[in-house]
Protein backbone atom coordinates (compact mmCIF):
# COMPACT_ATOMS: atom_id res chain seq x y z
CA UNK A 1 0.00 0.00 0.00
CA UNK A 2 1.14 3.32 -1.13
CA UNK A 3 3.03 5.28 1.78
CA UNK A 4 1.72 8.68 1.52
CA UNK A 5 3.53 11.73 3.82
CA UNK A 6 1.22 14.03 4.62
CA UNK A 7 1.36 17.71 5.99
CA UNK A 8 -0.45 18.32 8.95
CA UNK A 9 -3.11 20.87 9.06
CA UNK A 10 -6.60 21.67 10.72
CA UNK A 11 -8.09 19.96 9.07
CA UNK A 12 -6.93 16.02 8.67
CA UNK A 13 -9.76 13.91 8.25
CA UNK A 14 -10.60 14.44 4.95
CA UNK A 15 -7.27 14.23 3.75
CA UNK A 16 -6.81 11.19 5.66
CA UNK A 17 -9.98 10.04 4.18
CA UNK A 18 -9.54 10.41 0.80
CA UNK A 19 -5.98 8.71 0.71
CA UNK A 20 -7.54 5.62 2.47
CA UNK A 21 -10.31 5.28 -0.21
CA UNK A 22 -8.12 5.14 -2.98
CA UNK A 23 -5.77 2.79 -1.23
CA UNK A 24 -3.49 4.92 0.18
CA UNK A 25 -2.01 4.92 3.60
CA UNK A 26 -1.91 8.61 5.08
CA UNK A 27 1.16 9.26 7.09
CA UNK A 28 1.51 12.70 8.82
CA UNK A 29 4.38 14.31 9.30
CA UNK A 30 5.97 16.44 12.02
CA UNK A 31 6.10 19.48 11.00
CA UNK A 32 8.27 21.05 14.01
CA UNK A 33 10.98 18.32 12.85
CA UNK A 34 13.31 18.64 10.14
CA UNK A 35 12.38 17.16 6.62
CA UNK A 36 13.88 13.24 6.93
CA UNK A 37 17.02 12.82 4.92
CA UNK A 38 16.26 9.73 3.41
CA UNK A 39 12.21 10.97 2.12
CA UNK A 40 12.20 8.80 -0.73
CA UNK A 41 12.78 5.52 0.89
CA UNK A 42 10.23 6.33 3.74
CA UNK A 43 7.07 7.67 1.34
CA UNK A 44 5.97 6.60 -1.87
CA UNK A 45 4.24 10.28 -2.37
CA UNK A 46 3.79 13.55 -0.36
CA UNK A 47 0.25 15.19 0.01
CA UNK A 48 0.67 19.05 0.75
CA UNK A 49 -2.45 20.32 2.55
CA UNK A 50 -4.60 23.46 3.23
CA UNK A 51 -3.52 26.17 5.92
CA UNK A 52 -2.21 30.29 5.82
CA UNK A 53 -0.22 32.47 3.91
CA UNK A 54 3.20 31.51 2.65
CA UNK A 55 5.48 34.60 3.92
CA UNK A 56 5.99 36.66 0.94
CA UNK A 57 9.48 37.62 2.29
CA UNK A 58 9.91 33.83 0.65
CA UNK A 59 9.45 35.36 -3.01
CA UNK A 60 10.80 38.73 -2.33
CA UNK A 61 7.59 40.93 -1.65
CA UNK A 62 6.40 43.21 1.13
CA UNK A 63 3.24 41.78 3.32
CA UNK A 64 -0.51 42.56 2.17
CA UNK A 65 -2.41 44.16 5.04
CA UNK A 66 -4.74 40.92 4.72
CA UNK A 67 -1.50 38.38 5.48
CA UNK A 68 -2.12 35.68 8.03
CA UNK A 69 1.12 33.66 8.78
CA UNK A 70 0.39 29.54 9.01
CA UNK A 71 0.90 27.65 11.59
CA UNK A 72 4.18 27.61 13.43
CA UNK A 73 7.24 25.97 11.25
CA UNK A 74 5.04 25.32 8.24
CA UNK A 75 6.79 27.64 6.12
CA UNK A 76 9.98 26.53 6.46
CA UNK A 77 9.51 22.64 6.65
CA UNK A 78 7.37 22.68 3.61
CA UNK A 79 9.38 24.52 1.58
CA UNK A 80 12.60 21.90 2.50
CA UNK A 81 9.80 19.36 1.52
CA UNK A 82 8.78 20.61 -1.48
CA UNK A 83 12.32 20.60 -2.74
CA UNK A 84 13.16 17.37 -1.16
CA UNK A 85 10.42 15.47 -2.60
CA UNK A 86 11.11 17.10 -5.99
CA UNK A 87 14.45 16.24 -6.15
CA UNK A 88 13.62 12.33 -5.13
CA UNK A 89 11.58 12.29 -7.93
CA UNK A 90 8.53 11.40 -5.32
CA UNK A 91 4.96 12.12 -7.08
CA UNK A 92 3.57 15.13 -5.26
CA UNK A 93 0.03 16.09 -4.81
CA UNK A 94 -0.36 19.79 -3.90
CA UNK A 95 -4.10 21.63 -2.76
CA UNK A 96 -4.58 24.84 -1.49
CA UNK A 97 -1.89 26.56 0.25
CA UNK A 98 0.04 23.32 -1.17
CA UNK A 99 -0.36 24.27 -4.11
CA UNK A 100 0.94 27.88 -3.27
CA UNK A 101 3.87 26.82 -1.19
CA UNK A 102 4.90 23.87 -4.12
CA UNK A 103 5.39 27.40 -6.13
CA UNK A 104 6.98 29.58 -3.72
CA UNK A 105 9.73 26.55 -2.72
CA UNK A 106 10.29 26.15 -6.60
CA UNK A 107 10.67 29.99 -7.29
CA UNK A 108 7.71 31.41 -8.09
CA UNK A 109 5.07 34.11 -6.88
CA UNK A 110 1.60 34.57 -5.42
CA UNK A 111 -1.16 36.77 -5.62
CA UNK A 112 -1.46 38.15 -2.22
CA UNK A 113 -5.22 39.29 -2.08
CA UNK A 114 -7.49 38.02 -4.92
CA UNK A 115 -10.43 40.74 -3.72
CA UNK A 116 -8.24 43.71 -4.13
CA UNK A 117 -5.88 42.68 -6.80
CA UNK A 118 -7.40 40.86 -9.00
CA UNK A 119 -9.69 43.12 -11.20
CA UNK A 120 -13.94 41.76 -11.28
CA UNK A 121 -12.91 38.84 -9.40
CA UNK A 122 -15.25 36.22 -8.35
CA UNK A 123 -15.75 35.11 -4.88
CA UNK A 124 -13.17 32.59 -3.74
CA UNK A 125 -14.01 32.40 -0.45
CA UNK A 126 -16.70 30.40 0.41
CA UNK A 127 -16.32 28.28 3.75
CA UNK A 128 -19.60 26.80 4.03
CA UNK A 129 -20.29 23.96 3.54
CA UNK A 130 -17.00 22.68 2.66
CA UNK A 131 -18.49 21.23 -0.61
CA UNK A 132 -19.75 24.23 -1.66
CA UNK A 133 -19.32 24.59 -5.48
CA UNK A 134 -18.45 28.13 -5.78
CA UNK A 135 -17.20 28.94 -8.94
CA UNK A 136 -16.09 26.89 -12.55
CA UNK A 137 -12.89 26.34 -13.97
CA UNK A 138 -11.35 25.95 -17.29
CA UNK A 139 -9.02 22.95 -17.37
CA UNK A 140 -6.09 23.36 -20.00
CA UNK A 141 -6.48 20.47 -22.90
CA UNK A 142 -3.77 17.79 -22.72
CA UNK A 143 -3.01 18.17 -19.46
CA UNK A 144 -2.75 15.50 -17.06
CA UNK A 145 -5.56 17.02 -14.54
CA UNK A 146 -7.25 16.85 -17.97
CA UNK A 147 -6.90 13.51 -18.32
CA UNK A 148 -7.85 12.62 -15.43
CA UNK A 149 -10.73 14.21 -14.82
CA UNK A 150 -12.18 13.67 -18.70
CA UNK A 151 -15.09 12.03 -17.18
CA UNK A 152 -16.27 14.56 -14.18
CA UNK A 153 -16.21 17.98 -17.01
CA UNK A 154 -19.07 18.91 -18.57
CA UNK A 155 -18.77 20.51 -22.20
CA UNK A 156 -15.36 19.24 -22.31
CA UNK A 157 -13.04 21.36 -20.00
CA UNK A 158 -15.87 22.37 -17.25
CA UNK A 159 -15.40 21.58 -13.84
CA UNK A 160 -17.38 23.11 -10.60
CA UNK A 161 -15.33 23.77 -7.84
CA UNK A 162 -15.28 24.56 -4.30
CA UNK A 163 -13.31 27.64 -3.03
CA UNK A 164 -11.48 28.88 0.09
CA UNK A 165 -8.84 30.83 -0.55
CA UNK A 166 -7.64 34.51 -0.92
CA UNK A 167 -4.34 33.83 -2.33
CA UNK A 168 -3.23 32.33 -5.67
CA UNK A 169 -0.24 31.46 -7.90
CA UNK A 170 1.03 34.70 -9.82
CA UNK A 171 4.06 33.43 -11.67
CA UNK A 172 4.06 29.87 -11.94
CA UNK A 173 7.80 28.75 -11.05
CA UNK A 174 9.73 27.45 -13.75
CA UNK A 175 8.15 24.05 -15.54
CA UNK A 176 5.18 24.22 -14.34
CA UNK A 177 2.25 24.67 -16.70
CA UNK A 178 -1.07 26.21 -15.53
CA UNK A 179 -3.69 23.25 -15.83
CA UNK A 180 -6.77 25.34 -14.81
CA UNK A 181 -8.15 28.70 -14.69
CA UNK A 182 -11.16 30.48 -13.55
CA UNK A 183 -12.99 32.76 -15.30
CA UNK A 184 -11.72 35.47 -13.76
CA UNK A 185 -8.09 34.81 -14.26
CA UNK A 186 -7.09 33.37 -10.94
CA UNK A 187 -4.82 30.11 -11.34
CA UNK A 188 -6.70 27.39 -10.21
CA UNK A 189 -4.28 24.49 -10.96
CA UNK A 190 -0.65 23.80 -12.25
CA UNK A 191 1.35 20.94 -12.75
CA UNK A 192 4.87 20.15 -13.77
CA UNK A 193 5.25 17.98 -16.99
CA UNK A 194 7.61 14.77 -17.02
CA UNK A 195 7.78 11.41 -16.01
CA UNK A 196 7.08 13.08 -11.92
CA UNK A 197 3.38 13.04 -11.12
CA UNK A 198 3.63 16.66 -9.72
CA UNK A 199 -0.14 17.95 -9.62
CA UNK A 200 -1.59 21.48 -7.73
CA UNK A 201 -5.34 22.22 -7.21
CA UNK A 202 -6.42 25.40 -5.52
CA UNK A 203 -9.18 23.82 -4.72
CA UNK A 204 -10.40 21.01 -2.14
CA UNK A 205 -10.74 17.76 -3.91
CA UNK A 206 -10.84 16.25 -0.69
CA UNK A 207 -13.91 17.47 0.66
CA UNK A 208 -15.38 15.24 -1.77
CA UNK A 209 -14.66 12.08 -0.78
CA UNK A 210 -18.18 10.19 0.24
CA UNK A 211 -19.57 11.51 -3.61
CA UNK A 212 -16.21 10.79 -5.37
CA UNK A 213 -16.52 14.10 -7.48
CA UNK A 214 -12.30 14.22 -7.61
CA UNK A 215 -11.72 11.27 -6.85
CA UNK A 216 -9.60 10.64 -9.39
CA UNK A 217 -7.11 12.91 -8.61
CA UNK A 218 -6.12 11.10 -5.80
CA UNK A 219 -6.44 7.94 -7.64
CA UNK A 220 -3.92 9.54 -10.35
CA UNK A 221 -1.93 10.04 -7.37
CA UNK A 222 -1.82 7.19 -5.56
CA UNK A 223 -1.22 5.09 -8.90
CA UNK A 224 1.72 7.07 -9.27
CA UNK A 225 3.39 6.36 -5.72
CA UNK A 226 2.39 2.52 -5.87
CA UNK A 227 5.78 0.89 -5.92
CA UNK A 228 6.57 -0.53 -9.33
MN1 LIG B 1 -11.14 29.58 -6.32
Amino acid sequence: MPRIAIVPCRAMPDYEESVRRVGGDPIALDRLAPVPADLASLYDGVLFTGGGDVDPARYGAAPHASYQAADEGRDEFEIALARAAVTAGLPIFAICRGMQVLNVALGGTLVQDIPTMVNGALDHAVPEPRYHLAHEVWVAKGTRLSTMLRDKMVEGDILQVNSRHHQAVSTPAEGFIVSATAPDGVIEAMERPGDAFIVAVQWHPENFYRTGEFRPLFEGFIEAARPA
